[in-house]
């Protein structure tokens, strides 16, 4: 998969709009509505954003709730109503997704403030941390985290001295988002937190020192909080992640694999097993497993004869032979047996990452009721937005967010210092609109939400759904299976590793990362502490069994985010 990011600016409002009345902009809001014209929409966003006030993000925000979902003017208006710079704007920004923070429109719009660069968004963000739950406060303490004012740390230390001992997740990201705001690591102690502060309030706050990290993956831009939830990944036994990758005849001359997932976790440093399909076919347990990634793979039947020369395309990514009239045909897709282990192994809290082919070897199989297989897709750039509702999910942390500075402004500015021209007279200097392109490979099945009530869309594009009958998904998520216990799949159209820049490489590298993120905090519930010694049933480990590493104390259970 090719992940492009795009940054886009919004439009500047045309000379003179400033002294435009807030009726009169409402009016060419209106206008620019009906039209469906996505660039006076913007001037007329950028022209309310600049006059400022609740009146004129009022505007916006009404308008929110009532654009058709998944539609380009949803989200020129979400950018809109989270670009604002002047506090009592970003203060109704914040009402509203306080009020409406069931909506979908709410919850995008907070997560939007994610690409607002200038410090007055702590106007917004505050309120939201102090009286939202689950997704919504957590989503608003990541982002104080990043704004280095003293008011914030008052206020995310105040936030801490009001949490319970049932807040536990609450707790790691508002102890994360002080570390990364004062360089500090007093953890959860409100105690050292309120004892510290007390001397240094008036001194300037210098922020997180990062780790050093080279791993050339999203990991080495993960703020305290990521890097904390990641911390537990790194001391994993190696049995917990699982890489099932193809197997064919000849190494040299055929990797049957389009992807590689085990390279990019060896990269970013998690220890993890690579079994083959085969080995999987001959029993390899799964009992110790959280997660299995499964690589996009032939498994179509094929001929594997060494004096056989690819002739004309013949389809699935294959060519007809030539040259030779003797032919070795393999075929590697998963048996009904290894289908139902897989299957079982989500359903007892297995969490399982699927791409592009798999759908159809597997997912449709496994859970027919749920996903299917669409039109075959030709390759195409695609645009990437999230599904409306769905910019905060848990799997699409950092996917959209570049990472960024955030300008000290407004009230917050220092005393004393000459701003020659506040950066918030332009908004291109502080509010990136970010979309992704993805490069969809060439006959890739669309994938068919089957039950809608089961199936999380995370990411769709427009442009899928025109080409492929509707079928506008890029990712989904679902967890089926009954009870406590259940685990996860991620699927994604595309694949790693067709990247073109850094950006969109991390783009999809933090999908992967939040699913991992995910699975160990569910690991507690489901998995027995990993076991010591040998294993002789485990063929095909990637390390000896004596030199895995401790296992890390098992998690608290999660608790299910409130709705
Ligand atoms: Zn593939
Ligand atoms: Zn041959
Ligand atoms: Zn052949």
């Amino acid at each position: 998969m090719r992940l492009t990011c795009l940054v886009l600016a919004l439009a500047l409002c045309p000379a003179g709009a400033a002294e435009k009345t807030l009726a009169a902009l409402k009016q060419d809001l209106r206008k620019a509505l009906a039209s469906g014209d996505a660039r006076l929409l913007g001037q007329a966003c950028a022209a309310l954003r600049t006059l400022g006030g609740s009146e004129a993000a009022g505007v916006l925000l009404e308008q929110v709730e009532k654009a058709p979902a998944q539609s380009e003017t949803y989200w020129l208006l979400i950018d809109g109503a989270a670009s604002f710079g002047d506090e009592s704007a970003l203060t109704a920004v914040g009402r509203f997704v306080v009020e409406r923070g069931k909506s979908p429109a709410a919850r995008d719009v907070l997560f939007a403030l994610e690409r607002n660069r200038l410090s007055t968004k702590s106007a917004a963000l505050i309120p939201i941390m102090d009286e939202c739950a689950g997704e919504l406060a957590l989503g608003a303490v990541r982002q104080l985290g990043e704004v280095r004012v003293p008011e914030v740390v008052d206020a995310l230390i105040a936030r801490l001295a009001r949490t319970k001992d049932s807040d536990g997740e609450l707790r790691r990201y508002l102890a994360g988002a002080l570390a990364n705001i004062t360089g500090e690591h007093f953890g959860t102690s409100i105690v050292n937190w309120e004892g510290w502060w007390k001397g240094h309030r008036g001194r300037e706050l210098t922020g997180r020192k990062a780790r050093e990290r080279t791993t050339g993956t999203a990991r080495d831009e993960v703020d305290a909080i990521r890097d904390e939830q990641i911390i537990g990944i790194e001391k994993l036994s190696p049995r917990r992640i699982v890489v099932i990758k193809g197997k064919c005849v000849d190494w040299e001359r055929f990797d049957h694999n389009f992807d590689h997932i085990e390279h990019m976790l060896e990269q970013m440093d998690f220890p993890h097993t690579v079994i083959t399909k085969e080995d999987f076919e001959a029993g390899f347990a799964l009992a110790e497993s959280m997660v299995v990634c499964i690589n996009c793979m032939m498994w179509r039947p094929h001929c594997v004869c060494p004096d056989c020369k690819p002739g004309e395309d013949a389809g699935n990514r294959l060519h007809r032979c030539t040259g030779c009239n003797r032919h070795d045909v393999r075929e590697y897709k998963f048996s009904g047996a290894a289908v139902e282990r897989l299957k079982r192994f989500v359903e007892a809290g297995g969490f399982l990452f699927t791409e592009d082919w798999v759908l159809e070897e597997l997912l449709e199989r496994a859970w027919p009721e749920l996903v299917g297989s669409g039109p075959k897709l030709p390759e195409k750039n695609v645009k990437a937005l999230p599904a409306p509702g769905k910019a905060g999910h848990r799997y699409l942390e950092g996917v959209f967010r570049p990472p960024q500075d955030i300008v000290v402004t407004g009230k917050h500015r220092p005393k004393g210092r000459t701003v020659v021209r506040p950066p918030e007279e332009d908004v291109r200097a502080y509010f990136s609109r970010a979309a992704h392109t993805w490069k969809i490979d060439n006959e890739s099945p669309a994938i068919v939400v089957k039950k809608k009530s089961e199936v999380e869309l995370l990411l769709t594009s427009p442009d899928l759904a025109r080409i492929a009958r509707g079928n506008d998904a890029l990712a989904v998520t679902f967890r089926p299976g009954k009870g406590p216990r259940k685990g996860a799949v991620l699927h994604i159209l595309s694949h790693f590793g067709k990247q073109t820049s850094q950006d969109s490489e991390y783009g999809i590298q933090n999908m992967l990362l939040g699913f991992l993120i995910d699975a160990n905090a569910q690991r507690g519930r489901v998995l027995p502490p990993a076991r010591k010694g040998p294993e002789a049933e485990e063929k095909g480990t990637k390390e000896e069994p004596e030199e895995a590493p401790e296992e890390a104390p098992e998690e608290e259970p999660e608790e299910e985010p409130e709705e």
